[in-house]
């Protein structure tokens, strides 16, 4: 064991001076002993985006929480050293979050996927016995959802998709339609085991190490790299009814998404989107098994006419004694969409959270899914949703638009005030706010390649920067192109985000491929 240590140490040592070199020499596949340190790989220095490709100078596959706490502890000891370390999820980052140039890359995914499962006495409904998962970093939800469901309980809170890491979503929030009821992922968590930059292992909790729990929950990967997280878990439903209602009136749409979230005893889940065009309209629906017969008119060109459609879901444990239809017939009498167009379907509970792979196979198997993705993902207080619908729709033309505009509603005070995560400054005391999300595509064999795709990501900055400065909207999975822009994102925030910094990485070796703090700065 000792021998295997020194061999790490010295291969360590190597590895820092090749990184620090001008003649870098890792140049083909080798073995740094016990540590599993390659040459960087394509998929270290890509992502979902498709937009930067920063190559690692190396890539650490790790065995155990041990192997990132060995390169971390040994990199930070070596304070000469300019090597950088960024943890990879699943690398479904837009603009190069999980990026090192010329640093080291761990692949969290090459961590055994490790989940053990408690039910508490309470079946997960609160009190003192809850029920809860503990699971490695670099496990995916869907594996999660996998086991959990074997024991009939599941997360409260989701992302859209699932093929994405737990350490990935707790570095920015994990934000689903079930965030009004429940709160984001991180509002979801007991406790977190952390490497921190340098190299100590820490089990944290709202009591214990609070200061770094909060911190890298939200912390976009800069204090810490997750290693374990304990995800609290309720009694998951059998089935769920899915519901879909149209609208051609913005202000009527937000009206009743916000009468939806105002009933979380009986809806459980609120997400909306704009339908711009056909494509957004089927494009949205494969994995919505009902037969819908909305079709409408989008006009033409010059005078585009468009649309909006509401999903809500309710689970069908909660009514045991009443009957699901009865309670998503009483919940949409109240709701003023256009008359006859409310479509509903049943399905499981896990076709029901695994839907956007459905979306992901049919755009695989049709080359759509590794294109660009100029994504822009922004919180909007409720004062300001309008005006941010007529921004987007001056910005946006209906007619060469492929993917979806995500709009829907979440509660303020289900977010922890303490934790690194950010939201629109509470200006007024509104507890809605909406999340945006423009989830677009850009295919270079349809045409859409390097200059298509700088006038969309400029179109989104212009789209972002008037949001942040007109209507006090923040991005999230937030992207700056500099320092200057991250300090004005975190506004009154920004102390204590860098205060955090010096405390747990003051030598900002983590999570270069955000750009908040250059080394050296
Ligand atoms: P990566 O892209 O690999 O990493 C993201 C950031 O987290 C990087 O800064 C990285 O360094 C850091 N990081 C990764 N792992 C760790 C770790 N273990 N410890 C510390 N830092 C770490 N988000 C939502 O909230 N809701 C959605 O509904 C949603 N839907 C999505 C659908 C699709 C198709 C895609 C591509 C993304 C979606 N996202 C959604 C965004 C997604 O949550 C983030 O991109 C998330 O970061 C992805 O996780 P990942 O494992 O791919 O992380």
């Amino acid at each position: 064991m000792e021998i295997a240590m020194v061999c790490t140490r010295v291969n360590l040592l190597i590895l820092i001076l090749s990184l620090c070199s001008p003649y870098k020499f890792i140049q083909s596949p080798m073995d740094f002993g016990p540590l599993n340190l390659l040459p960087t790989t394509t998929a270290a220095s890509s992502d979902f985006g498709r937009i930067i490709f920063h190559s690692p100078s190396a890539v650490l596959k790790p065995q155990s929480p041990r192997d990132i706490s060995l390169l971390l502890s040994f990199l930070s000891a070596s304070s000469l050293s300019k090597v950088t370390v960024a943890a990879r999820g699943a690398g479904h980052s837009i603009h190069g979050q999980a990026q090192a140039l010329d640093g080291i890359v761990v692949d969290m995914c090459s961590l055994p996927s490790e989940i053990a499962l408690y039910r508490g006495g309470g079946g997960g409904g609160g009190g003192g016995d809850i029920s809860y998962a503990d699971v490695s970093g670099g496990a995916m939800w869907i594996e999660l959802l996998e086991q959990s469901l074997k024991l009939g309980l599941a997360p409260r809170s989701w992302t859209d998709y699932l093929y994405i890491t737990i350490g990935g979503t707790l570095s920015n929030a994990g934000i689903s339609g079930q965030t009004f009821k429940h709160g984001p992922q991180i509002s979801n968590v007991l406790q977190l085991e952390v490497v921190t930059a340098r190299g100590e292992t820490v089990t944290c909790s709202p009591t214990k190490d609070a200061e770094l729990f909060n911190a890298v929950l939200g912390g976009l990967g800069q204090f810490g790299i997750i290693t374990r997280a304990r995800i609290l878990l309720q009694e998951a439903p059998q089935k769920v009814k899915w519901v879909r209602a149209f609208y051609d009136d913005f202000g009527t749409f937000t009206k009743d998404q916000e009468l939806l979230i105002s009933m979380p005893d009986s809806v459980d889940y609120v997400e909306g989107f704009i339908v711009l065009n056909e494509q957004s309209l089927h494009g949205s629906s494969i994995a919505f098994p009902a037969n819908m017969a909305f079709n409408p008119d989008f006009g033409s060109k010059s005078s585009p006419k468009i649309y909006y459609c509401i999903e809500f879901a309710v689970h069908d444990y909660q009514y045991k004694n009443t009957n699901v239809d009865q309670v998503v017939e009483a919940i949409s009498k109240q709701m003023s969409h256009i008359a006859s167009h409310l479509y509903s379907v049943e399905v499981s509970y896990f076709d029901f959270l695994n839907r956007v792979r459905m979306e992901e196979m049919s755009l695989r198997s049709s080359g759509l899914w590794e294109v660009h993705h100029p994504w822009l993902n922004m919180f909007v207080p409720k004062a300001g949703i309008s005006d941010l619908r007529d921004l987007l729709m001056d910005n946006i033309s209906p007619d060469n638009f492929e993917g979806l505009i995500l709009i829907y509603p979440l509660l303020r005070d289900k977010w922890g005030t303490n934790t690194s995560a950010v939201l629109p400054d509470s200006g007024s005391m509104d507890q809605v706010m909406y999340v945006v999300g423009i989830l677009r595509s850009a295919n270079p064999d349809e045409g859409c390649s390097h200059d298509c795709l700088q006038e969309l990501l400029h179109r989104h900055r212009h789209i972002a920067d008037t949001a942040g400065a007109l209507l006090g909207a923040k991005q999230y999975l937030a992207h700056h192109p500099s320092p200057a822009g991250w300090h004005q994102h975190f506004g009154p925030r920004w102390e204590r985000f860098a205060d955090r910094k010096v405390r747990f990485d003051p030598l900002s070796i983590l999570g270069p491929g955000q750009g908040i703090f250059p080394k050296g700065n």
